[in-house]
């Protein structure tokens, strides 16, 4: 048993408060009647219809997947290249990625069919932290980094500010690794940001998603989230 405004929010359609809003305009229906209190819990057996489309119900699931290079962060291609999705042939439920790494960007992401549980995370109110390594050409001065930590002029506007740490440098061949630490989500960010200061990104991978990492996973590998894990992500 679930709260109406629960289970219409879990399908991704609305926002819990939006749910709410829908429910007492009178556009939800429950077993074909039309419900406006708040209060009501629905099973899984009764047939929910939210403005006369009826709510496609599925059991939640949360997967955490050390994506590799090369793959594609969508449910489908039309050039026909792998998807995040085909590394779950066994899951039955739509899942679709929470956010998304570029093809050529490896490392955590995740993939859920809860759209209140995805929209939770990629509401740039709340975006969590997210932690990147980056391969890149030369050597940054101190001075670059700081306009990084600062916050730097991109295209579609100035950037939050960002931790930043060199972790090593090869003199002889003249590249660095850096990690990146940032709140924002935009579009290739962490490349246009390091491009920014003159450091083309050459490798990219994202190590951490607030408080998850790939630890014991190998590129391609997955596993579900915890029901612990995913409540502290809420
Ligand atoms: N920033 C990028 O540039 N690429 C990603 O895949 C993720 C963040």
């Amino acid at each position: 048993m679930e709260r109406l405004q629960k289970v219409i929010a879990h399908a991704g359609i609305a926002s819990r408060r939006k749910a709410e809003e829908l429910i007492v305009d009178g556009k939800v229906k429950v077993n074909g009647k039309v419900v406006k209190e708040l209060g009501i819990k629905v099973t899984d057996q009764d047939r929910v219809e939210v403005e006369g489309v009826p709510l496609e119900r599925e059991e939640p699931v949360y997967l955490l997947l050390y994506k590799p290079t090369g793959v594609i962060s969508a449910v489908k291609d039309d050039k026909g290249r792998k998807v995040v999705t085909d590394f779950f042939p066994y899951i039955k439920q739509r899942i679709y990625p929470i956010g998304r790494l570029d093809y050529d960007t490896s490392g955590i992401l995740l993939l859920t069919n809860d759209g209140e549980f995805a929209n939770i995370l990629m509401h740039p109110r709340y975006e969590v932290e997210k932690s990147y390594v980056a391969k890149v050409k030369g050597i940054p001065a101190r001075d670059k980094m700081k306009l990084l930590e600062r916050g730097i002029q991109l295209e579609d506007g100035k950037t939050a500010p960002a931790q930043v740490k060199v972790l090593s440098v090869d003199k002889k061949k003249q590249t660095s690794i850096i990690e990146l630490r940032i709140h924002e989500g935009r579009n290739r960010q962490v490349r246009r940001m390091l491009e920014a200061i003159g450091h083309q990104v050459v490798k990219l991978k994202r190590e951490k998603f607030a408080f998850l990492n790939l630890n014991g996973l190998a590129t391609g590998d997955s596993r579900e989230l915890s029901p612990h894990e995913v409540k502290q992500l809420r």
